[in-house]
């Protein structure tokens, strides 16, 4: 018996029920992935991802071929690929995780049509991206999602956790089935210069050394910005090089305040995959509608193109923003006060933040970058959706003695201590010495007018 195991954001070998129950029903298996021109049309193919998940394809062929086996890459349309894989490869089944996206699900609907036009099976198997499925707990009244995180977190918490599987030791794959070469990580251009790797090994290592050496002091540490403190595994999670079920289980082996506040991060994700999918018109229309209308992005062109570059004369804000460029990630306290400062301070639409961050970010992901940006906008499940960060006030707290700032704006790095948050505080002469832009909005105005807005026309 012959089966196919669609990959889609499962990157991985290890902890991978499809590929379990395929090797399970026969003796060979065709792993497969397929990559997808409904996604490339979407424009959801930024260079960055795209590298990263070269880098994933790479890998996970290499972990196959290290068991006997290889994956079989295509592109074009998914159903049809799918389809003429598992006619060439004879098969009787197609084996393939449930997903939670709109997309993902239409996907599903027609791949099982598809593949019912020559008899042969689709076999969805539970949801993988995520410790919790969307829906698999729900209010007991209302819309059939949580729209506040506590609760969701209470009832999250105390579902039993399916137990993560090993990875198979041996996969055979039939002679004879087409695949397209893989395509080199060197050939995309326009990445960020400091990209992490792609791939399962270079995930499982990062939780290894996370749990080792990360974990335990997260509760204190996750705020702070220069102290780089974080996980880093958001792009690893997006791609399924790291399955969220089995880290979820070894971080709570390590136990402490440390795991439990690593825990509580990652169901956020989960919070968020709910939210989509039970609206998922939210990835572009406000969870929350508000009536105030944001400022045009002509008018605020100039504006928007300075917080794009990081130089809009608030060093934290430039920072962030830097660091998102260069590296294709930004520490989360910094993508809360960079969105903050665009739609609230600069009073621009989340969408057009929502979109910069998309081009750039290595883990950029529709439920978690467009709720994220909803949640800082005030449109979406934040409970408190007129609070207004102060970048200076966050650049004490976050960054003490300013040493963030000084590794990602080095125009600024000669000035000592926290004074390097506030340069136009500087004496003129003094100041005159930095090539480095003054502020382009006053906060106390931006907030006013935002709040004003806010006010008057809900
Ligand atoms: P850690 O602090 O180590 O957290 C561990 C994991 O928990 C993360 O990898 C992530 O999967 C999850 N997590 C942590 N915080 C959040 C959160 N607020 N919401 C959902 N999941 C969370 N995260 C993305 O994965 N993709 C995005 O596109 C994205 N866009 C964002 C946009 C904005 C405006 C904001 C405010 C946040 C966004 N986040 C996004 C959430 C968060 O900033 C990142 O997940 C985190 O910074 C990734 O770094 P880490 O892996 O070191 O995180």
């Amino acid at each position: 018996k012959v089966s196919v195991v669609l990959f889609t954001s499962d990157l991985r070998v290890h902890d991978h029920p499809p590929l379990r129950a395929a090797l399970a029903a026969g003796d060979h298996v065709v792993p497969l992935f397929v990559r997808d021109d409904g996604i490339a049309a979407a424009g959801f193919a930024a260079p960055n991802r795209e590298a990263f998940l070269r880098d994933c394809l790479a890998d996970l062929d290499a972990a196959l071929r290290a068991r006997g086996g290889r994956l079989v890459l295509r592109s074009g349309d998914v159903a049809d690929e799918v389809r003429a894989v598992a006619a060439q490869a004879r098969a009787d089944e197609v084996h393939v995780a449930a997903g939670e996206s709109a997309y993902a699900r239409s996907r599903e609907e027609r791949l099982r049509t598809a593949l019912a036009r020559d008899g042969r099976r689709l076999r969805v198997h539970e949801a993988v991206s995520t410790v919790v499925p969307p829906g698999a707990v729900t209010p007991s009244s209302g819309s059939g999602h949580f729209a506040v995180f506590t609760p969701y977190f209470r009832h999250w918490s105390r579902v039993r956790l399916r137990d993560p599987l090993p990875a198979p030791r041996t996969v055979r794959v039939p002679a004879g089935i087409d695949s397209a070469p893989l395509p080199p990580r060197a050939g995309v251009r326009g990445l960020s210069a400091g990209l992490p790797v792609g791939g399962e090994k270079a995930g499982r290592r990062r939780v290894s050394a996370w749990l080792r050496n990360g974990v335990m002091a997260y509760e204190d540490t996750h705020d702070d910005l220069p102290g780089d403190a974080t996980s880093r595994l958001s792009a690893h999670l997006h791609f399924g090089t790291v399955s969220p079920t089995e880290l979820v289980h070894r971080v709570r082996e390590v136990g402490g305040p440390g795991a439990e506040g690593f825990v509580r991060q990652l169901c956020w994700r989960d919070f968020h995959r709910q939210v989509l999918a039970a609206r998922p018109e939210t990835a572009s229309a406000d969870y929350r509608p508000r009536r105030d209308r944001w400022r045009g992005e002509a008018p605020a062109g100039e504006e928007i193109r300075a917080w794009q570059e990081g130089r809009t004369g608030f060093p934290i804000v430039d920072a962030a923003m830097r660091q998102l460029l260069h590296e294709g990630w930004m520490h989360n306290r910094g993508r809360l006060l960079t969105a903050s400062f665009l739609t609230k301070t600069l009073y621009v639409d989340w969408r057009v933040g929502a979109r910069h961050f998309l081009a750039w970010l290595v883990d950029g992901d529709v439920a978690n970058n467009q709720l994220n940006w909803q949640w800082a906008a005030g449109t979406g499940t934040d409970t408190r959706p007129n609070r207004v960060l102060n970048p200076v006030r966050q650049a004490l707290r976050y960054d003490p003695n300013g040493a963030y700032v000084r590794r990602w704006v080095p125009e600024l790095a000669a000035l000592d201590g926290p004074s390097v948050h506030e340069p136009w505080k500087l004496p003129p002469e003094e100041r005159a010495h930095y090539d480095y832009p003054d502020p382009i909005v006053d906060l106390a105005e931006g907030r006013d007018r935002f709040l004003r807005a806010r006010d008057q026309r809900i």
